[in-house]
C-alpha cells in the first residue's frame, strides 16, 4: 500500500459524517499525512461580496448563514486538529469542487462517506460515486452502516 502524504476529508455536516472523519483522521495518523477538510456550499445563496468559489474563513462576511457554515467547518477542524489553512469552504457543485481542491492541493487520498446507494441511484450519480469515477488520486468511500442515517 502506498504511503499517503495528503488526505482530504469531504464533510457534508451530516450526522454520520463523524464516522467518516474518524476514519480519515486514523489514516492521517497512521501515514503521518497532512489532513485537510473541505465542505462545499450548494444550498445557500452567495452574498454579493463573493465572486469566486473560495470562501475566506478568516474574514467576516457579515452574512449570518455563511458565518454559520464557516463555524460548522471550523468546529470539525478543531475536533480533528486540522489547521485553518487546510480547511476549505467553497461554493459550487460538491463533486466538482472537491475534485478541484484535491488536484490543486496535491491530495493523494480523498475520503468520503457512502450512503450505501445501489443500482439506479448509483447510475444517477451521487457525490461519492462521481468522485470515485473522476478523481486522479485514490478515493476511500467509507461505508456507513444502516441506522447511521
Ligand atoms: P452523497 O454521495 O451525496 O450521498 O454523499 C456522500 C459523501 O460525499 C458524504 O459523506 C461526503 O463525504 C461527501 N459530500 C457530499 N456532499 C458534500 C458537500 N456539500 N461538501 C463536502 N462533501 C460532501
Amino acid at each position: 500500500m502506498s504511503d499517503y502524504k495528503h488526505i482530504l476529508l469531504a464533510v457534508d455536516f451530516s450526522k454520520q459524517g463523524d464516522a467518516v472523519a474518524e476514519k480519515a483522521k486514523a489514516l492521517a495518523t497512521t501515514f503521518q499525512a497532512k489532513l485537510s477538510i473541505v465542505h462545499v456550499l450548494d444550498n445557500i445563496p452567495m452574498p454579493d461580496a463573493y465572486y469566486g468559489t473560495l470562501i475566506s474563513l478568516t474574514e467576516n462576511s457579515g452574512d449570518p448563514l455563511l458565518e454559520a457554515e464557516k463555524a460548522k467547518l471550523m468546529v470539525i477542524g478543531d475536533q480533528f486538529n486540522v489547521e485553518i489553512s487546510n480547511q476549505w469552504l467553497l461554493w459550487g457543485i460538491p463533486k466538482q469542487e472537491i475534485i478541484n481542491v484535491a488536484e490543486q492541493q496535491q491530495v493523494d487520498l480523498i475520503v468520503v462517506g457512502s450512503h450505501g446507494r445501489h443500482g439506479l441511484a448509483l447510475l444517477l450519480g451521487s457525490t461519492a460515486n462521481s468522485i470515485l469515477h473522476t478523481a486522479k488520486c485514490d478515493v476511500l468511500a467509507v461505508r456507513l452502516k444502516e441506522g447511521n442515517f
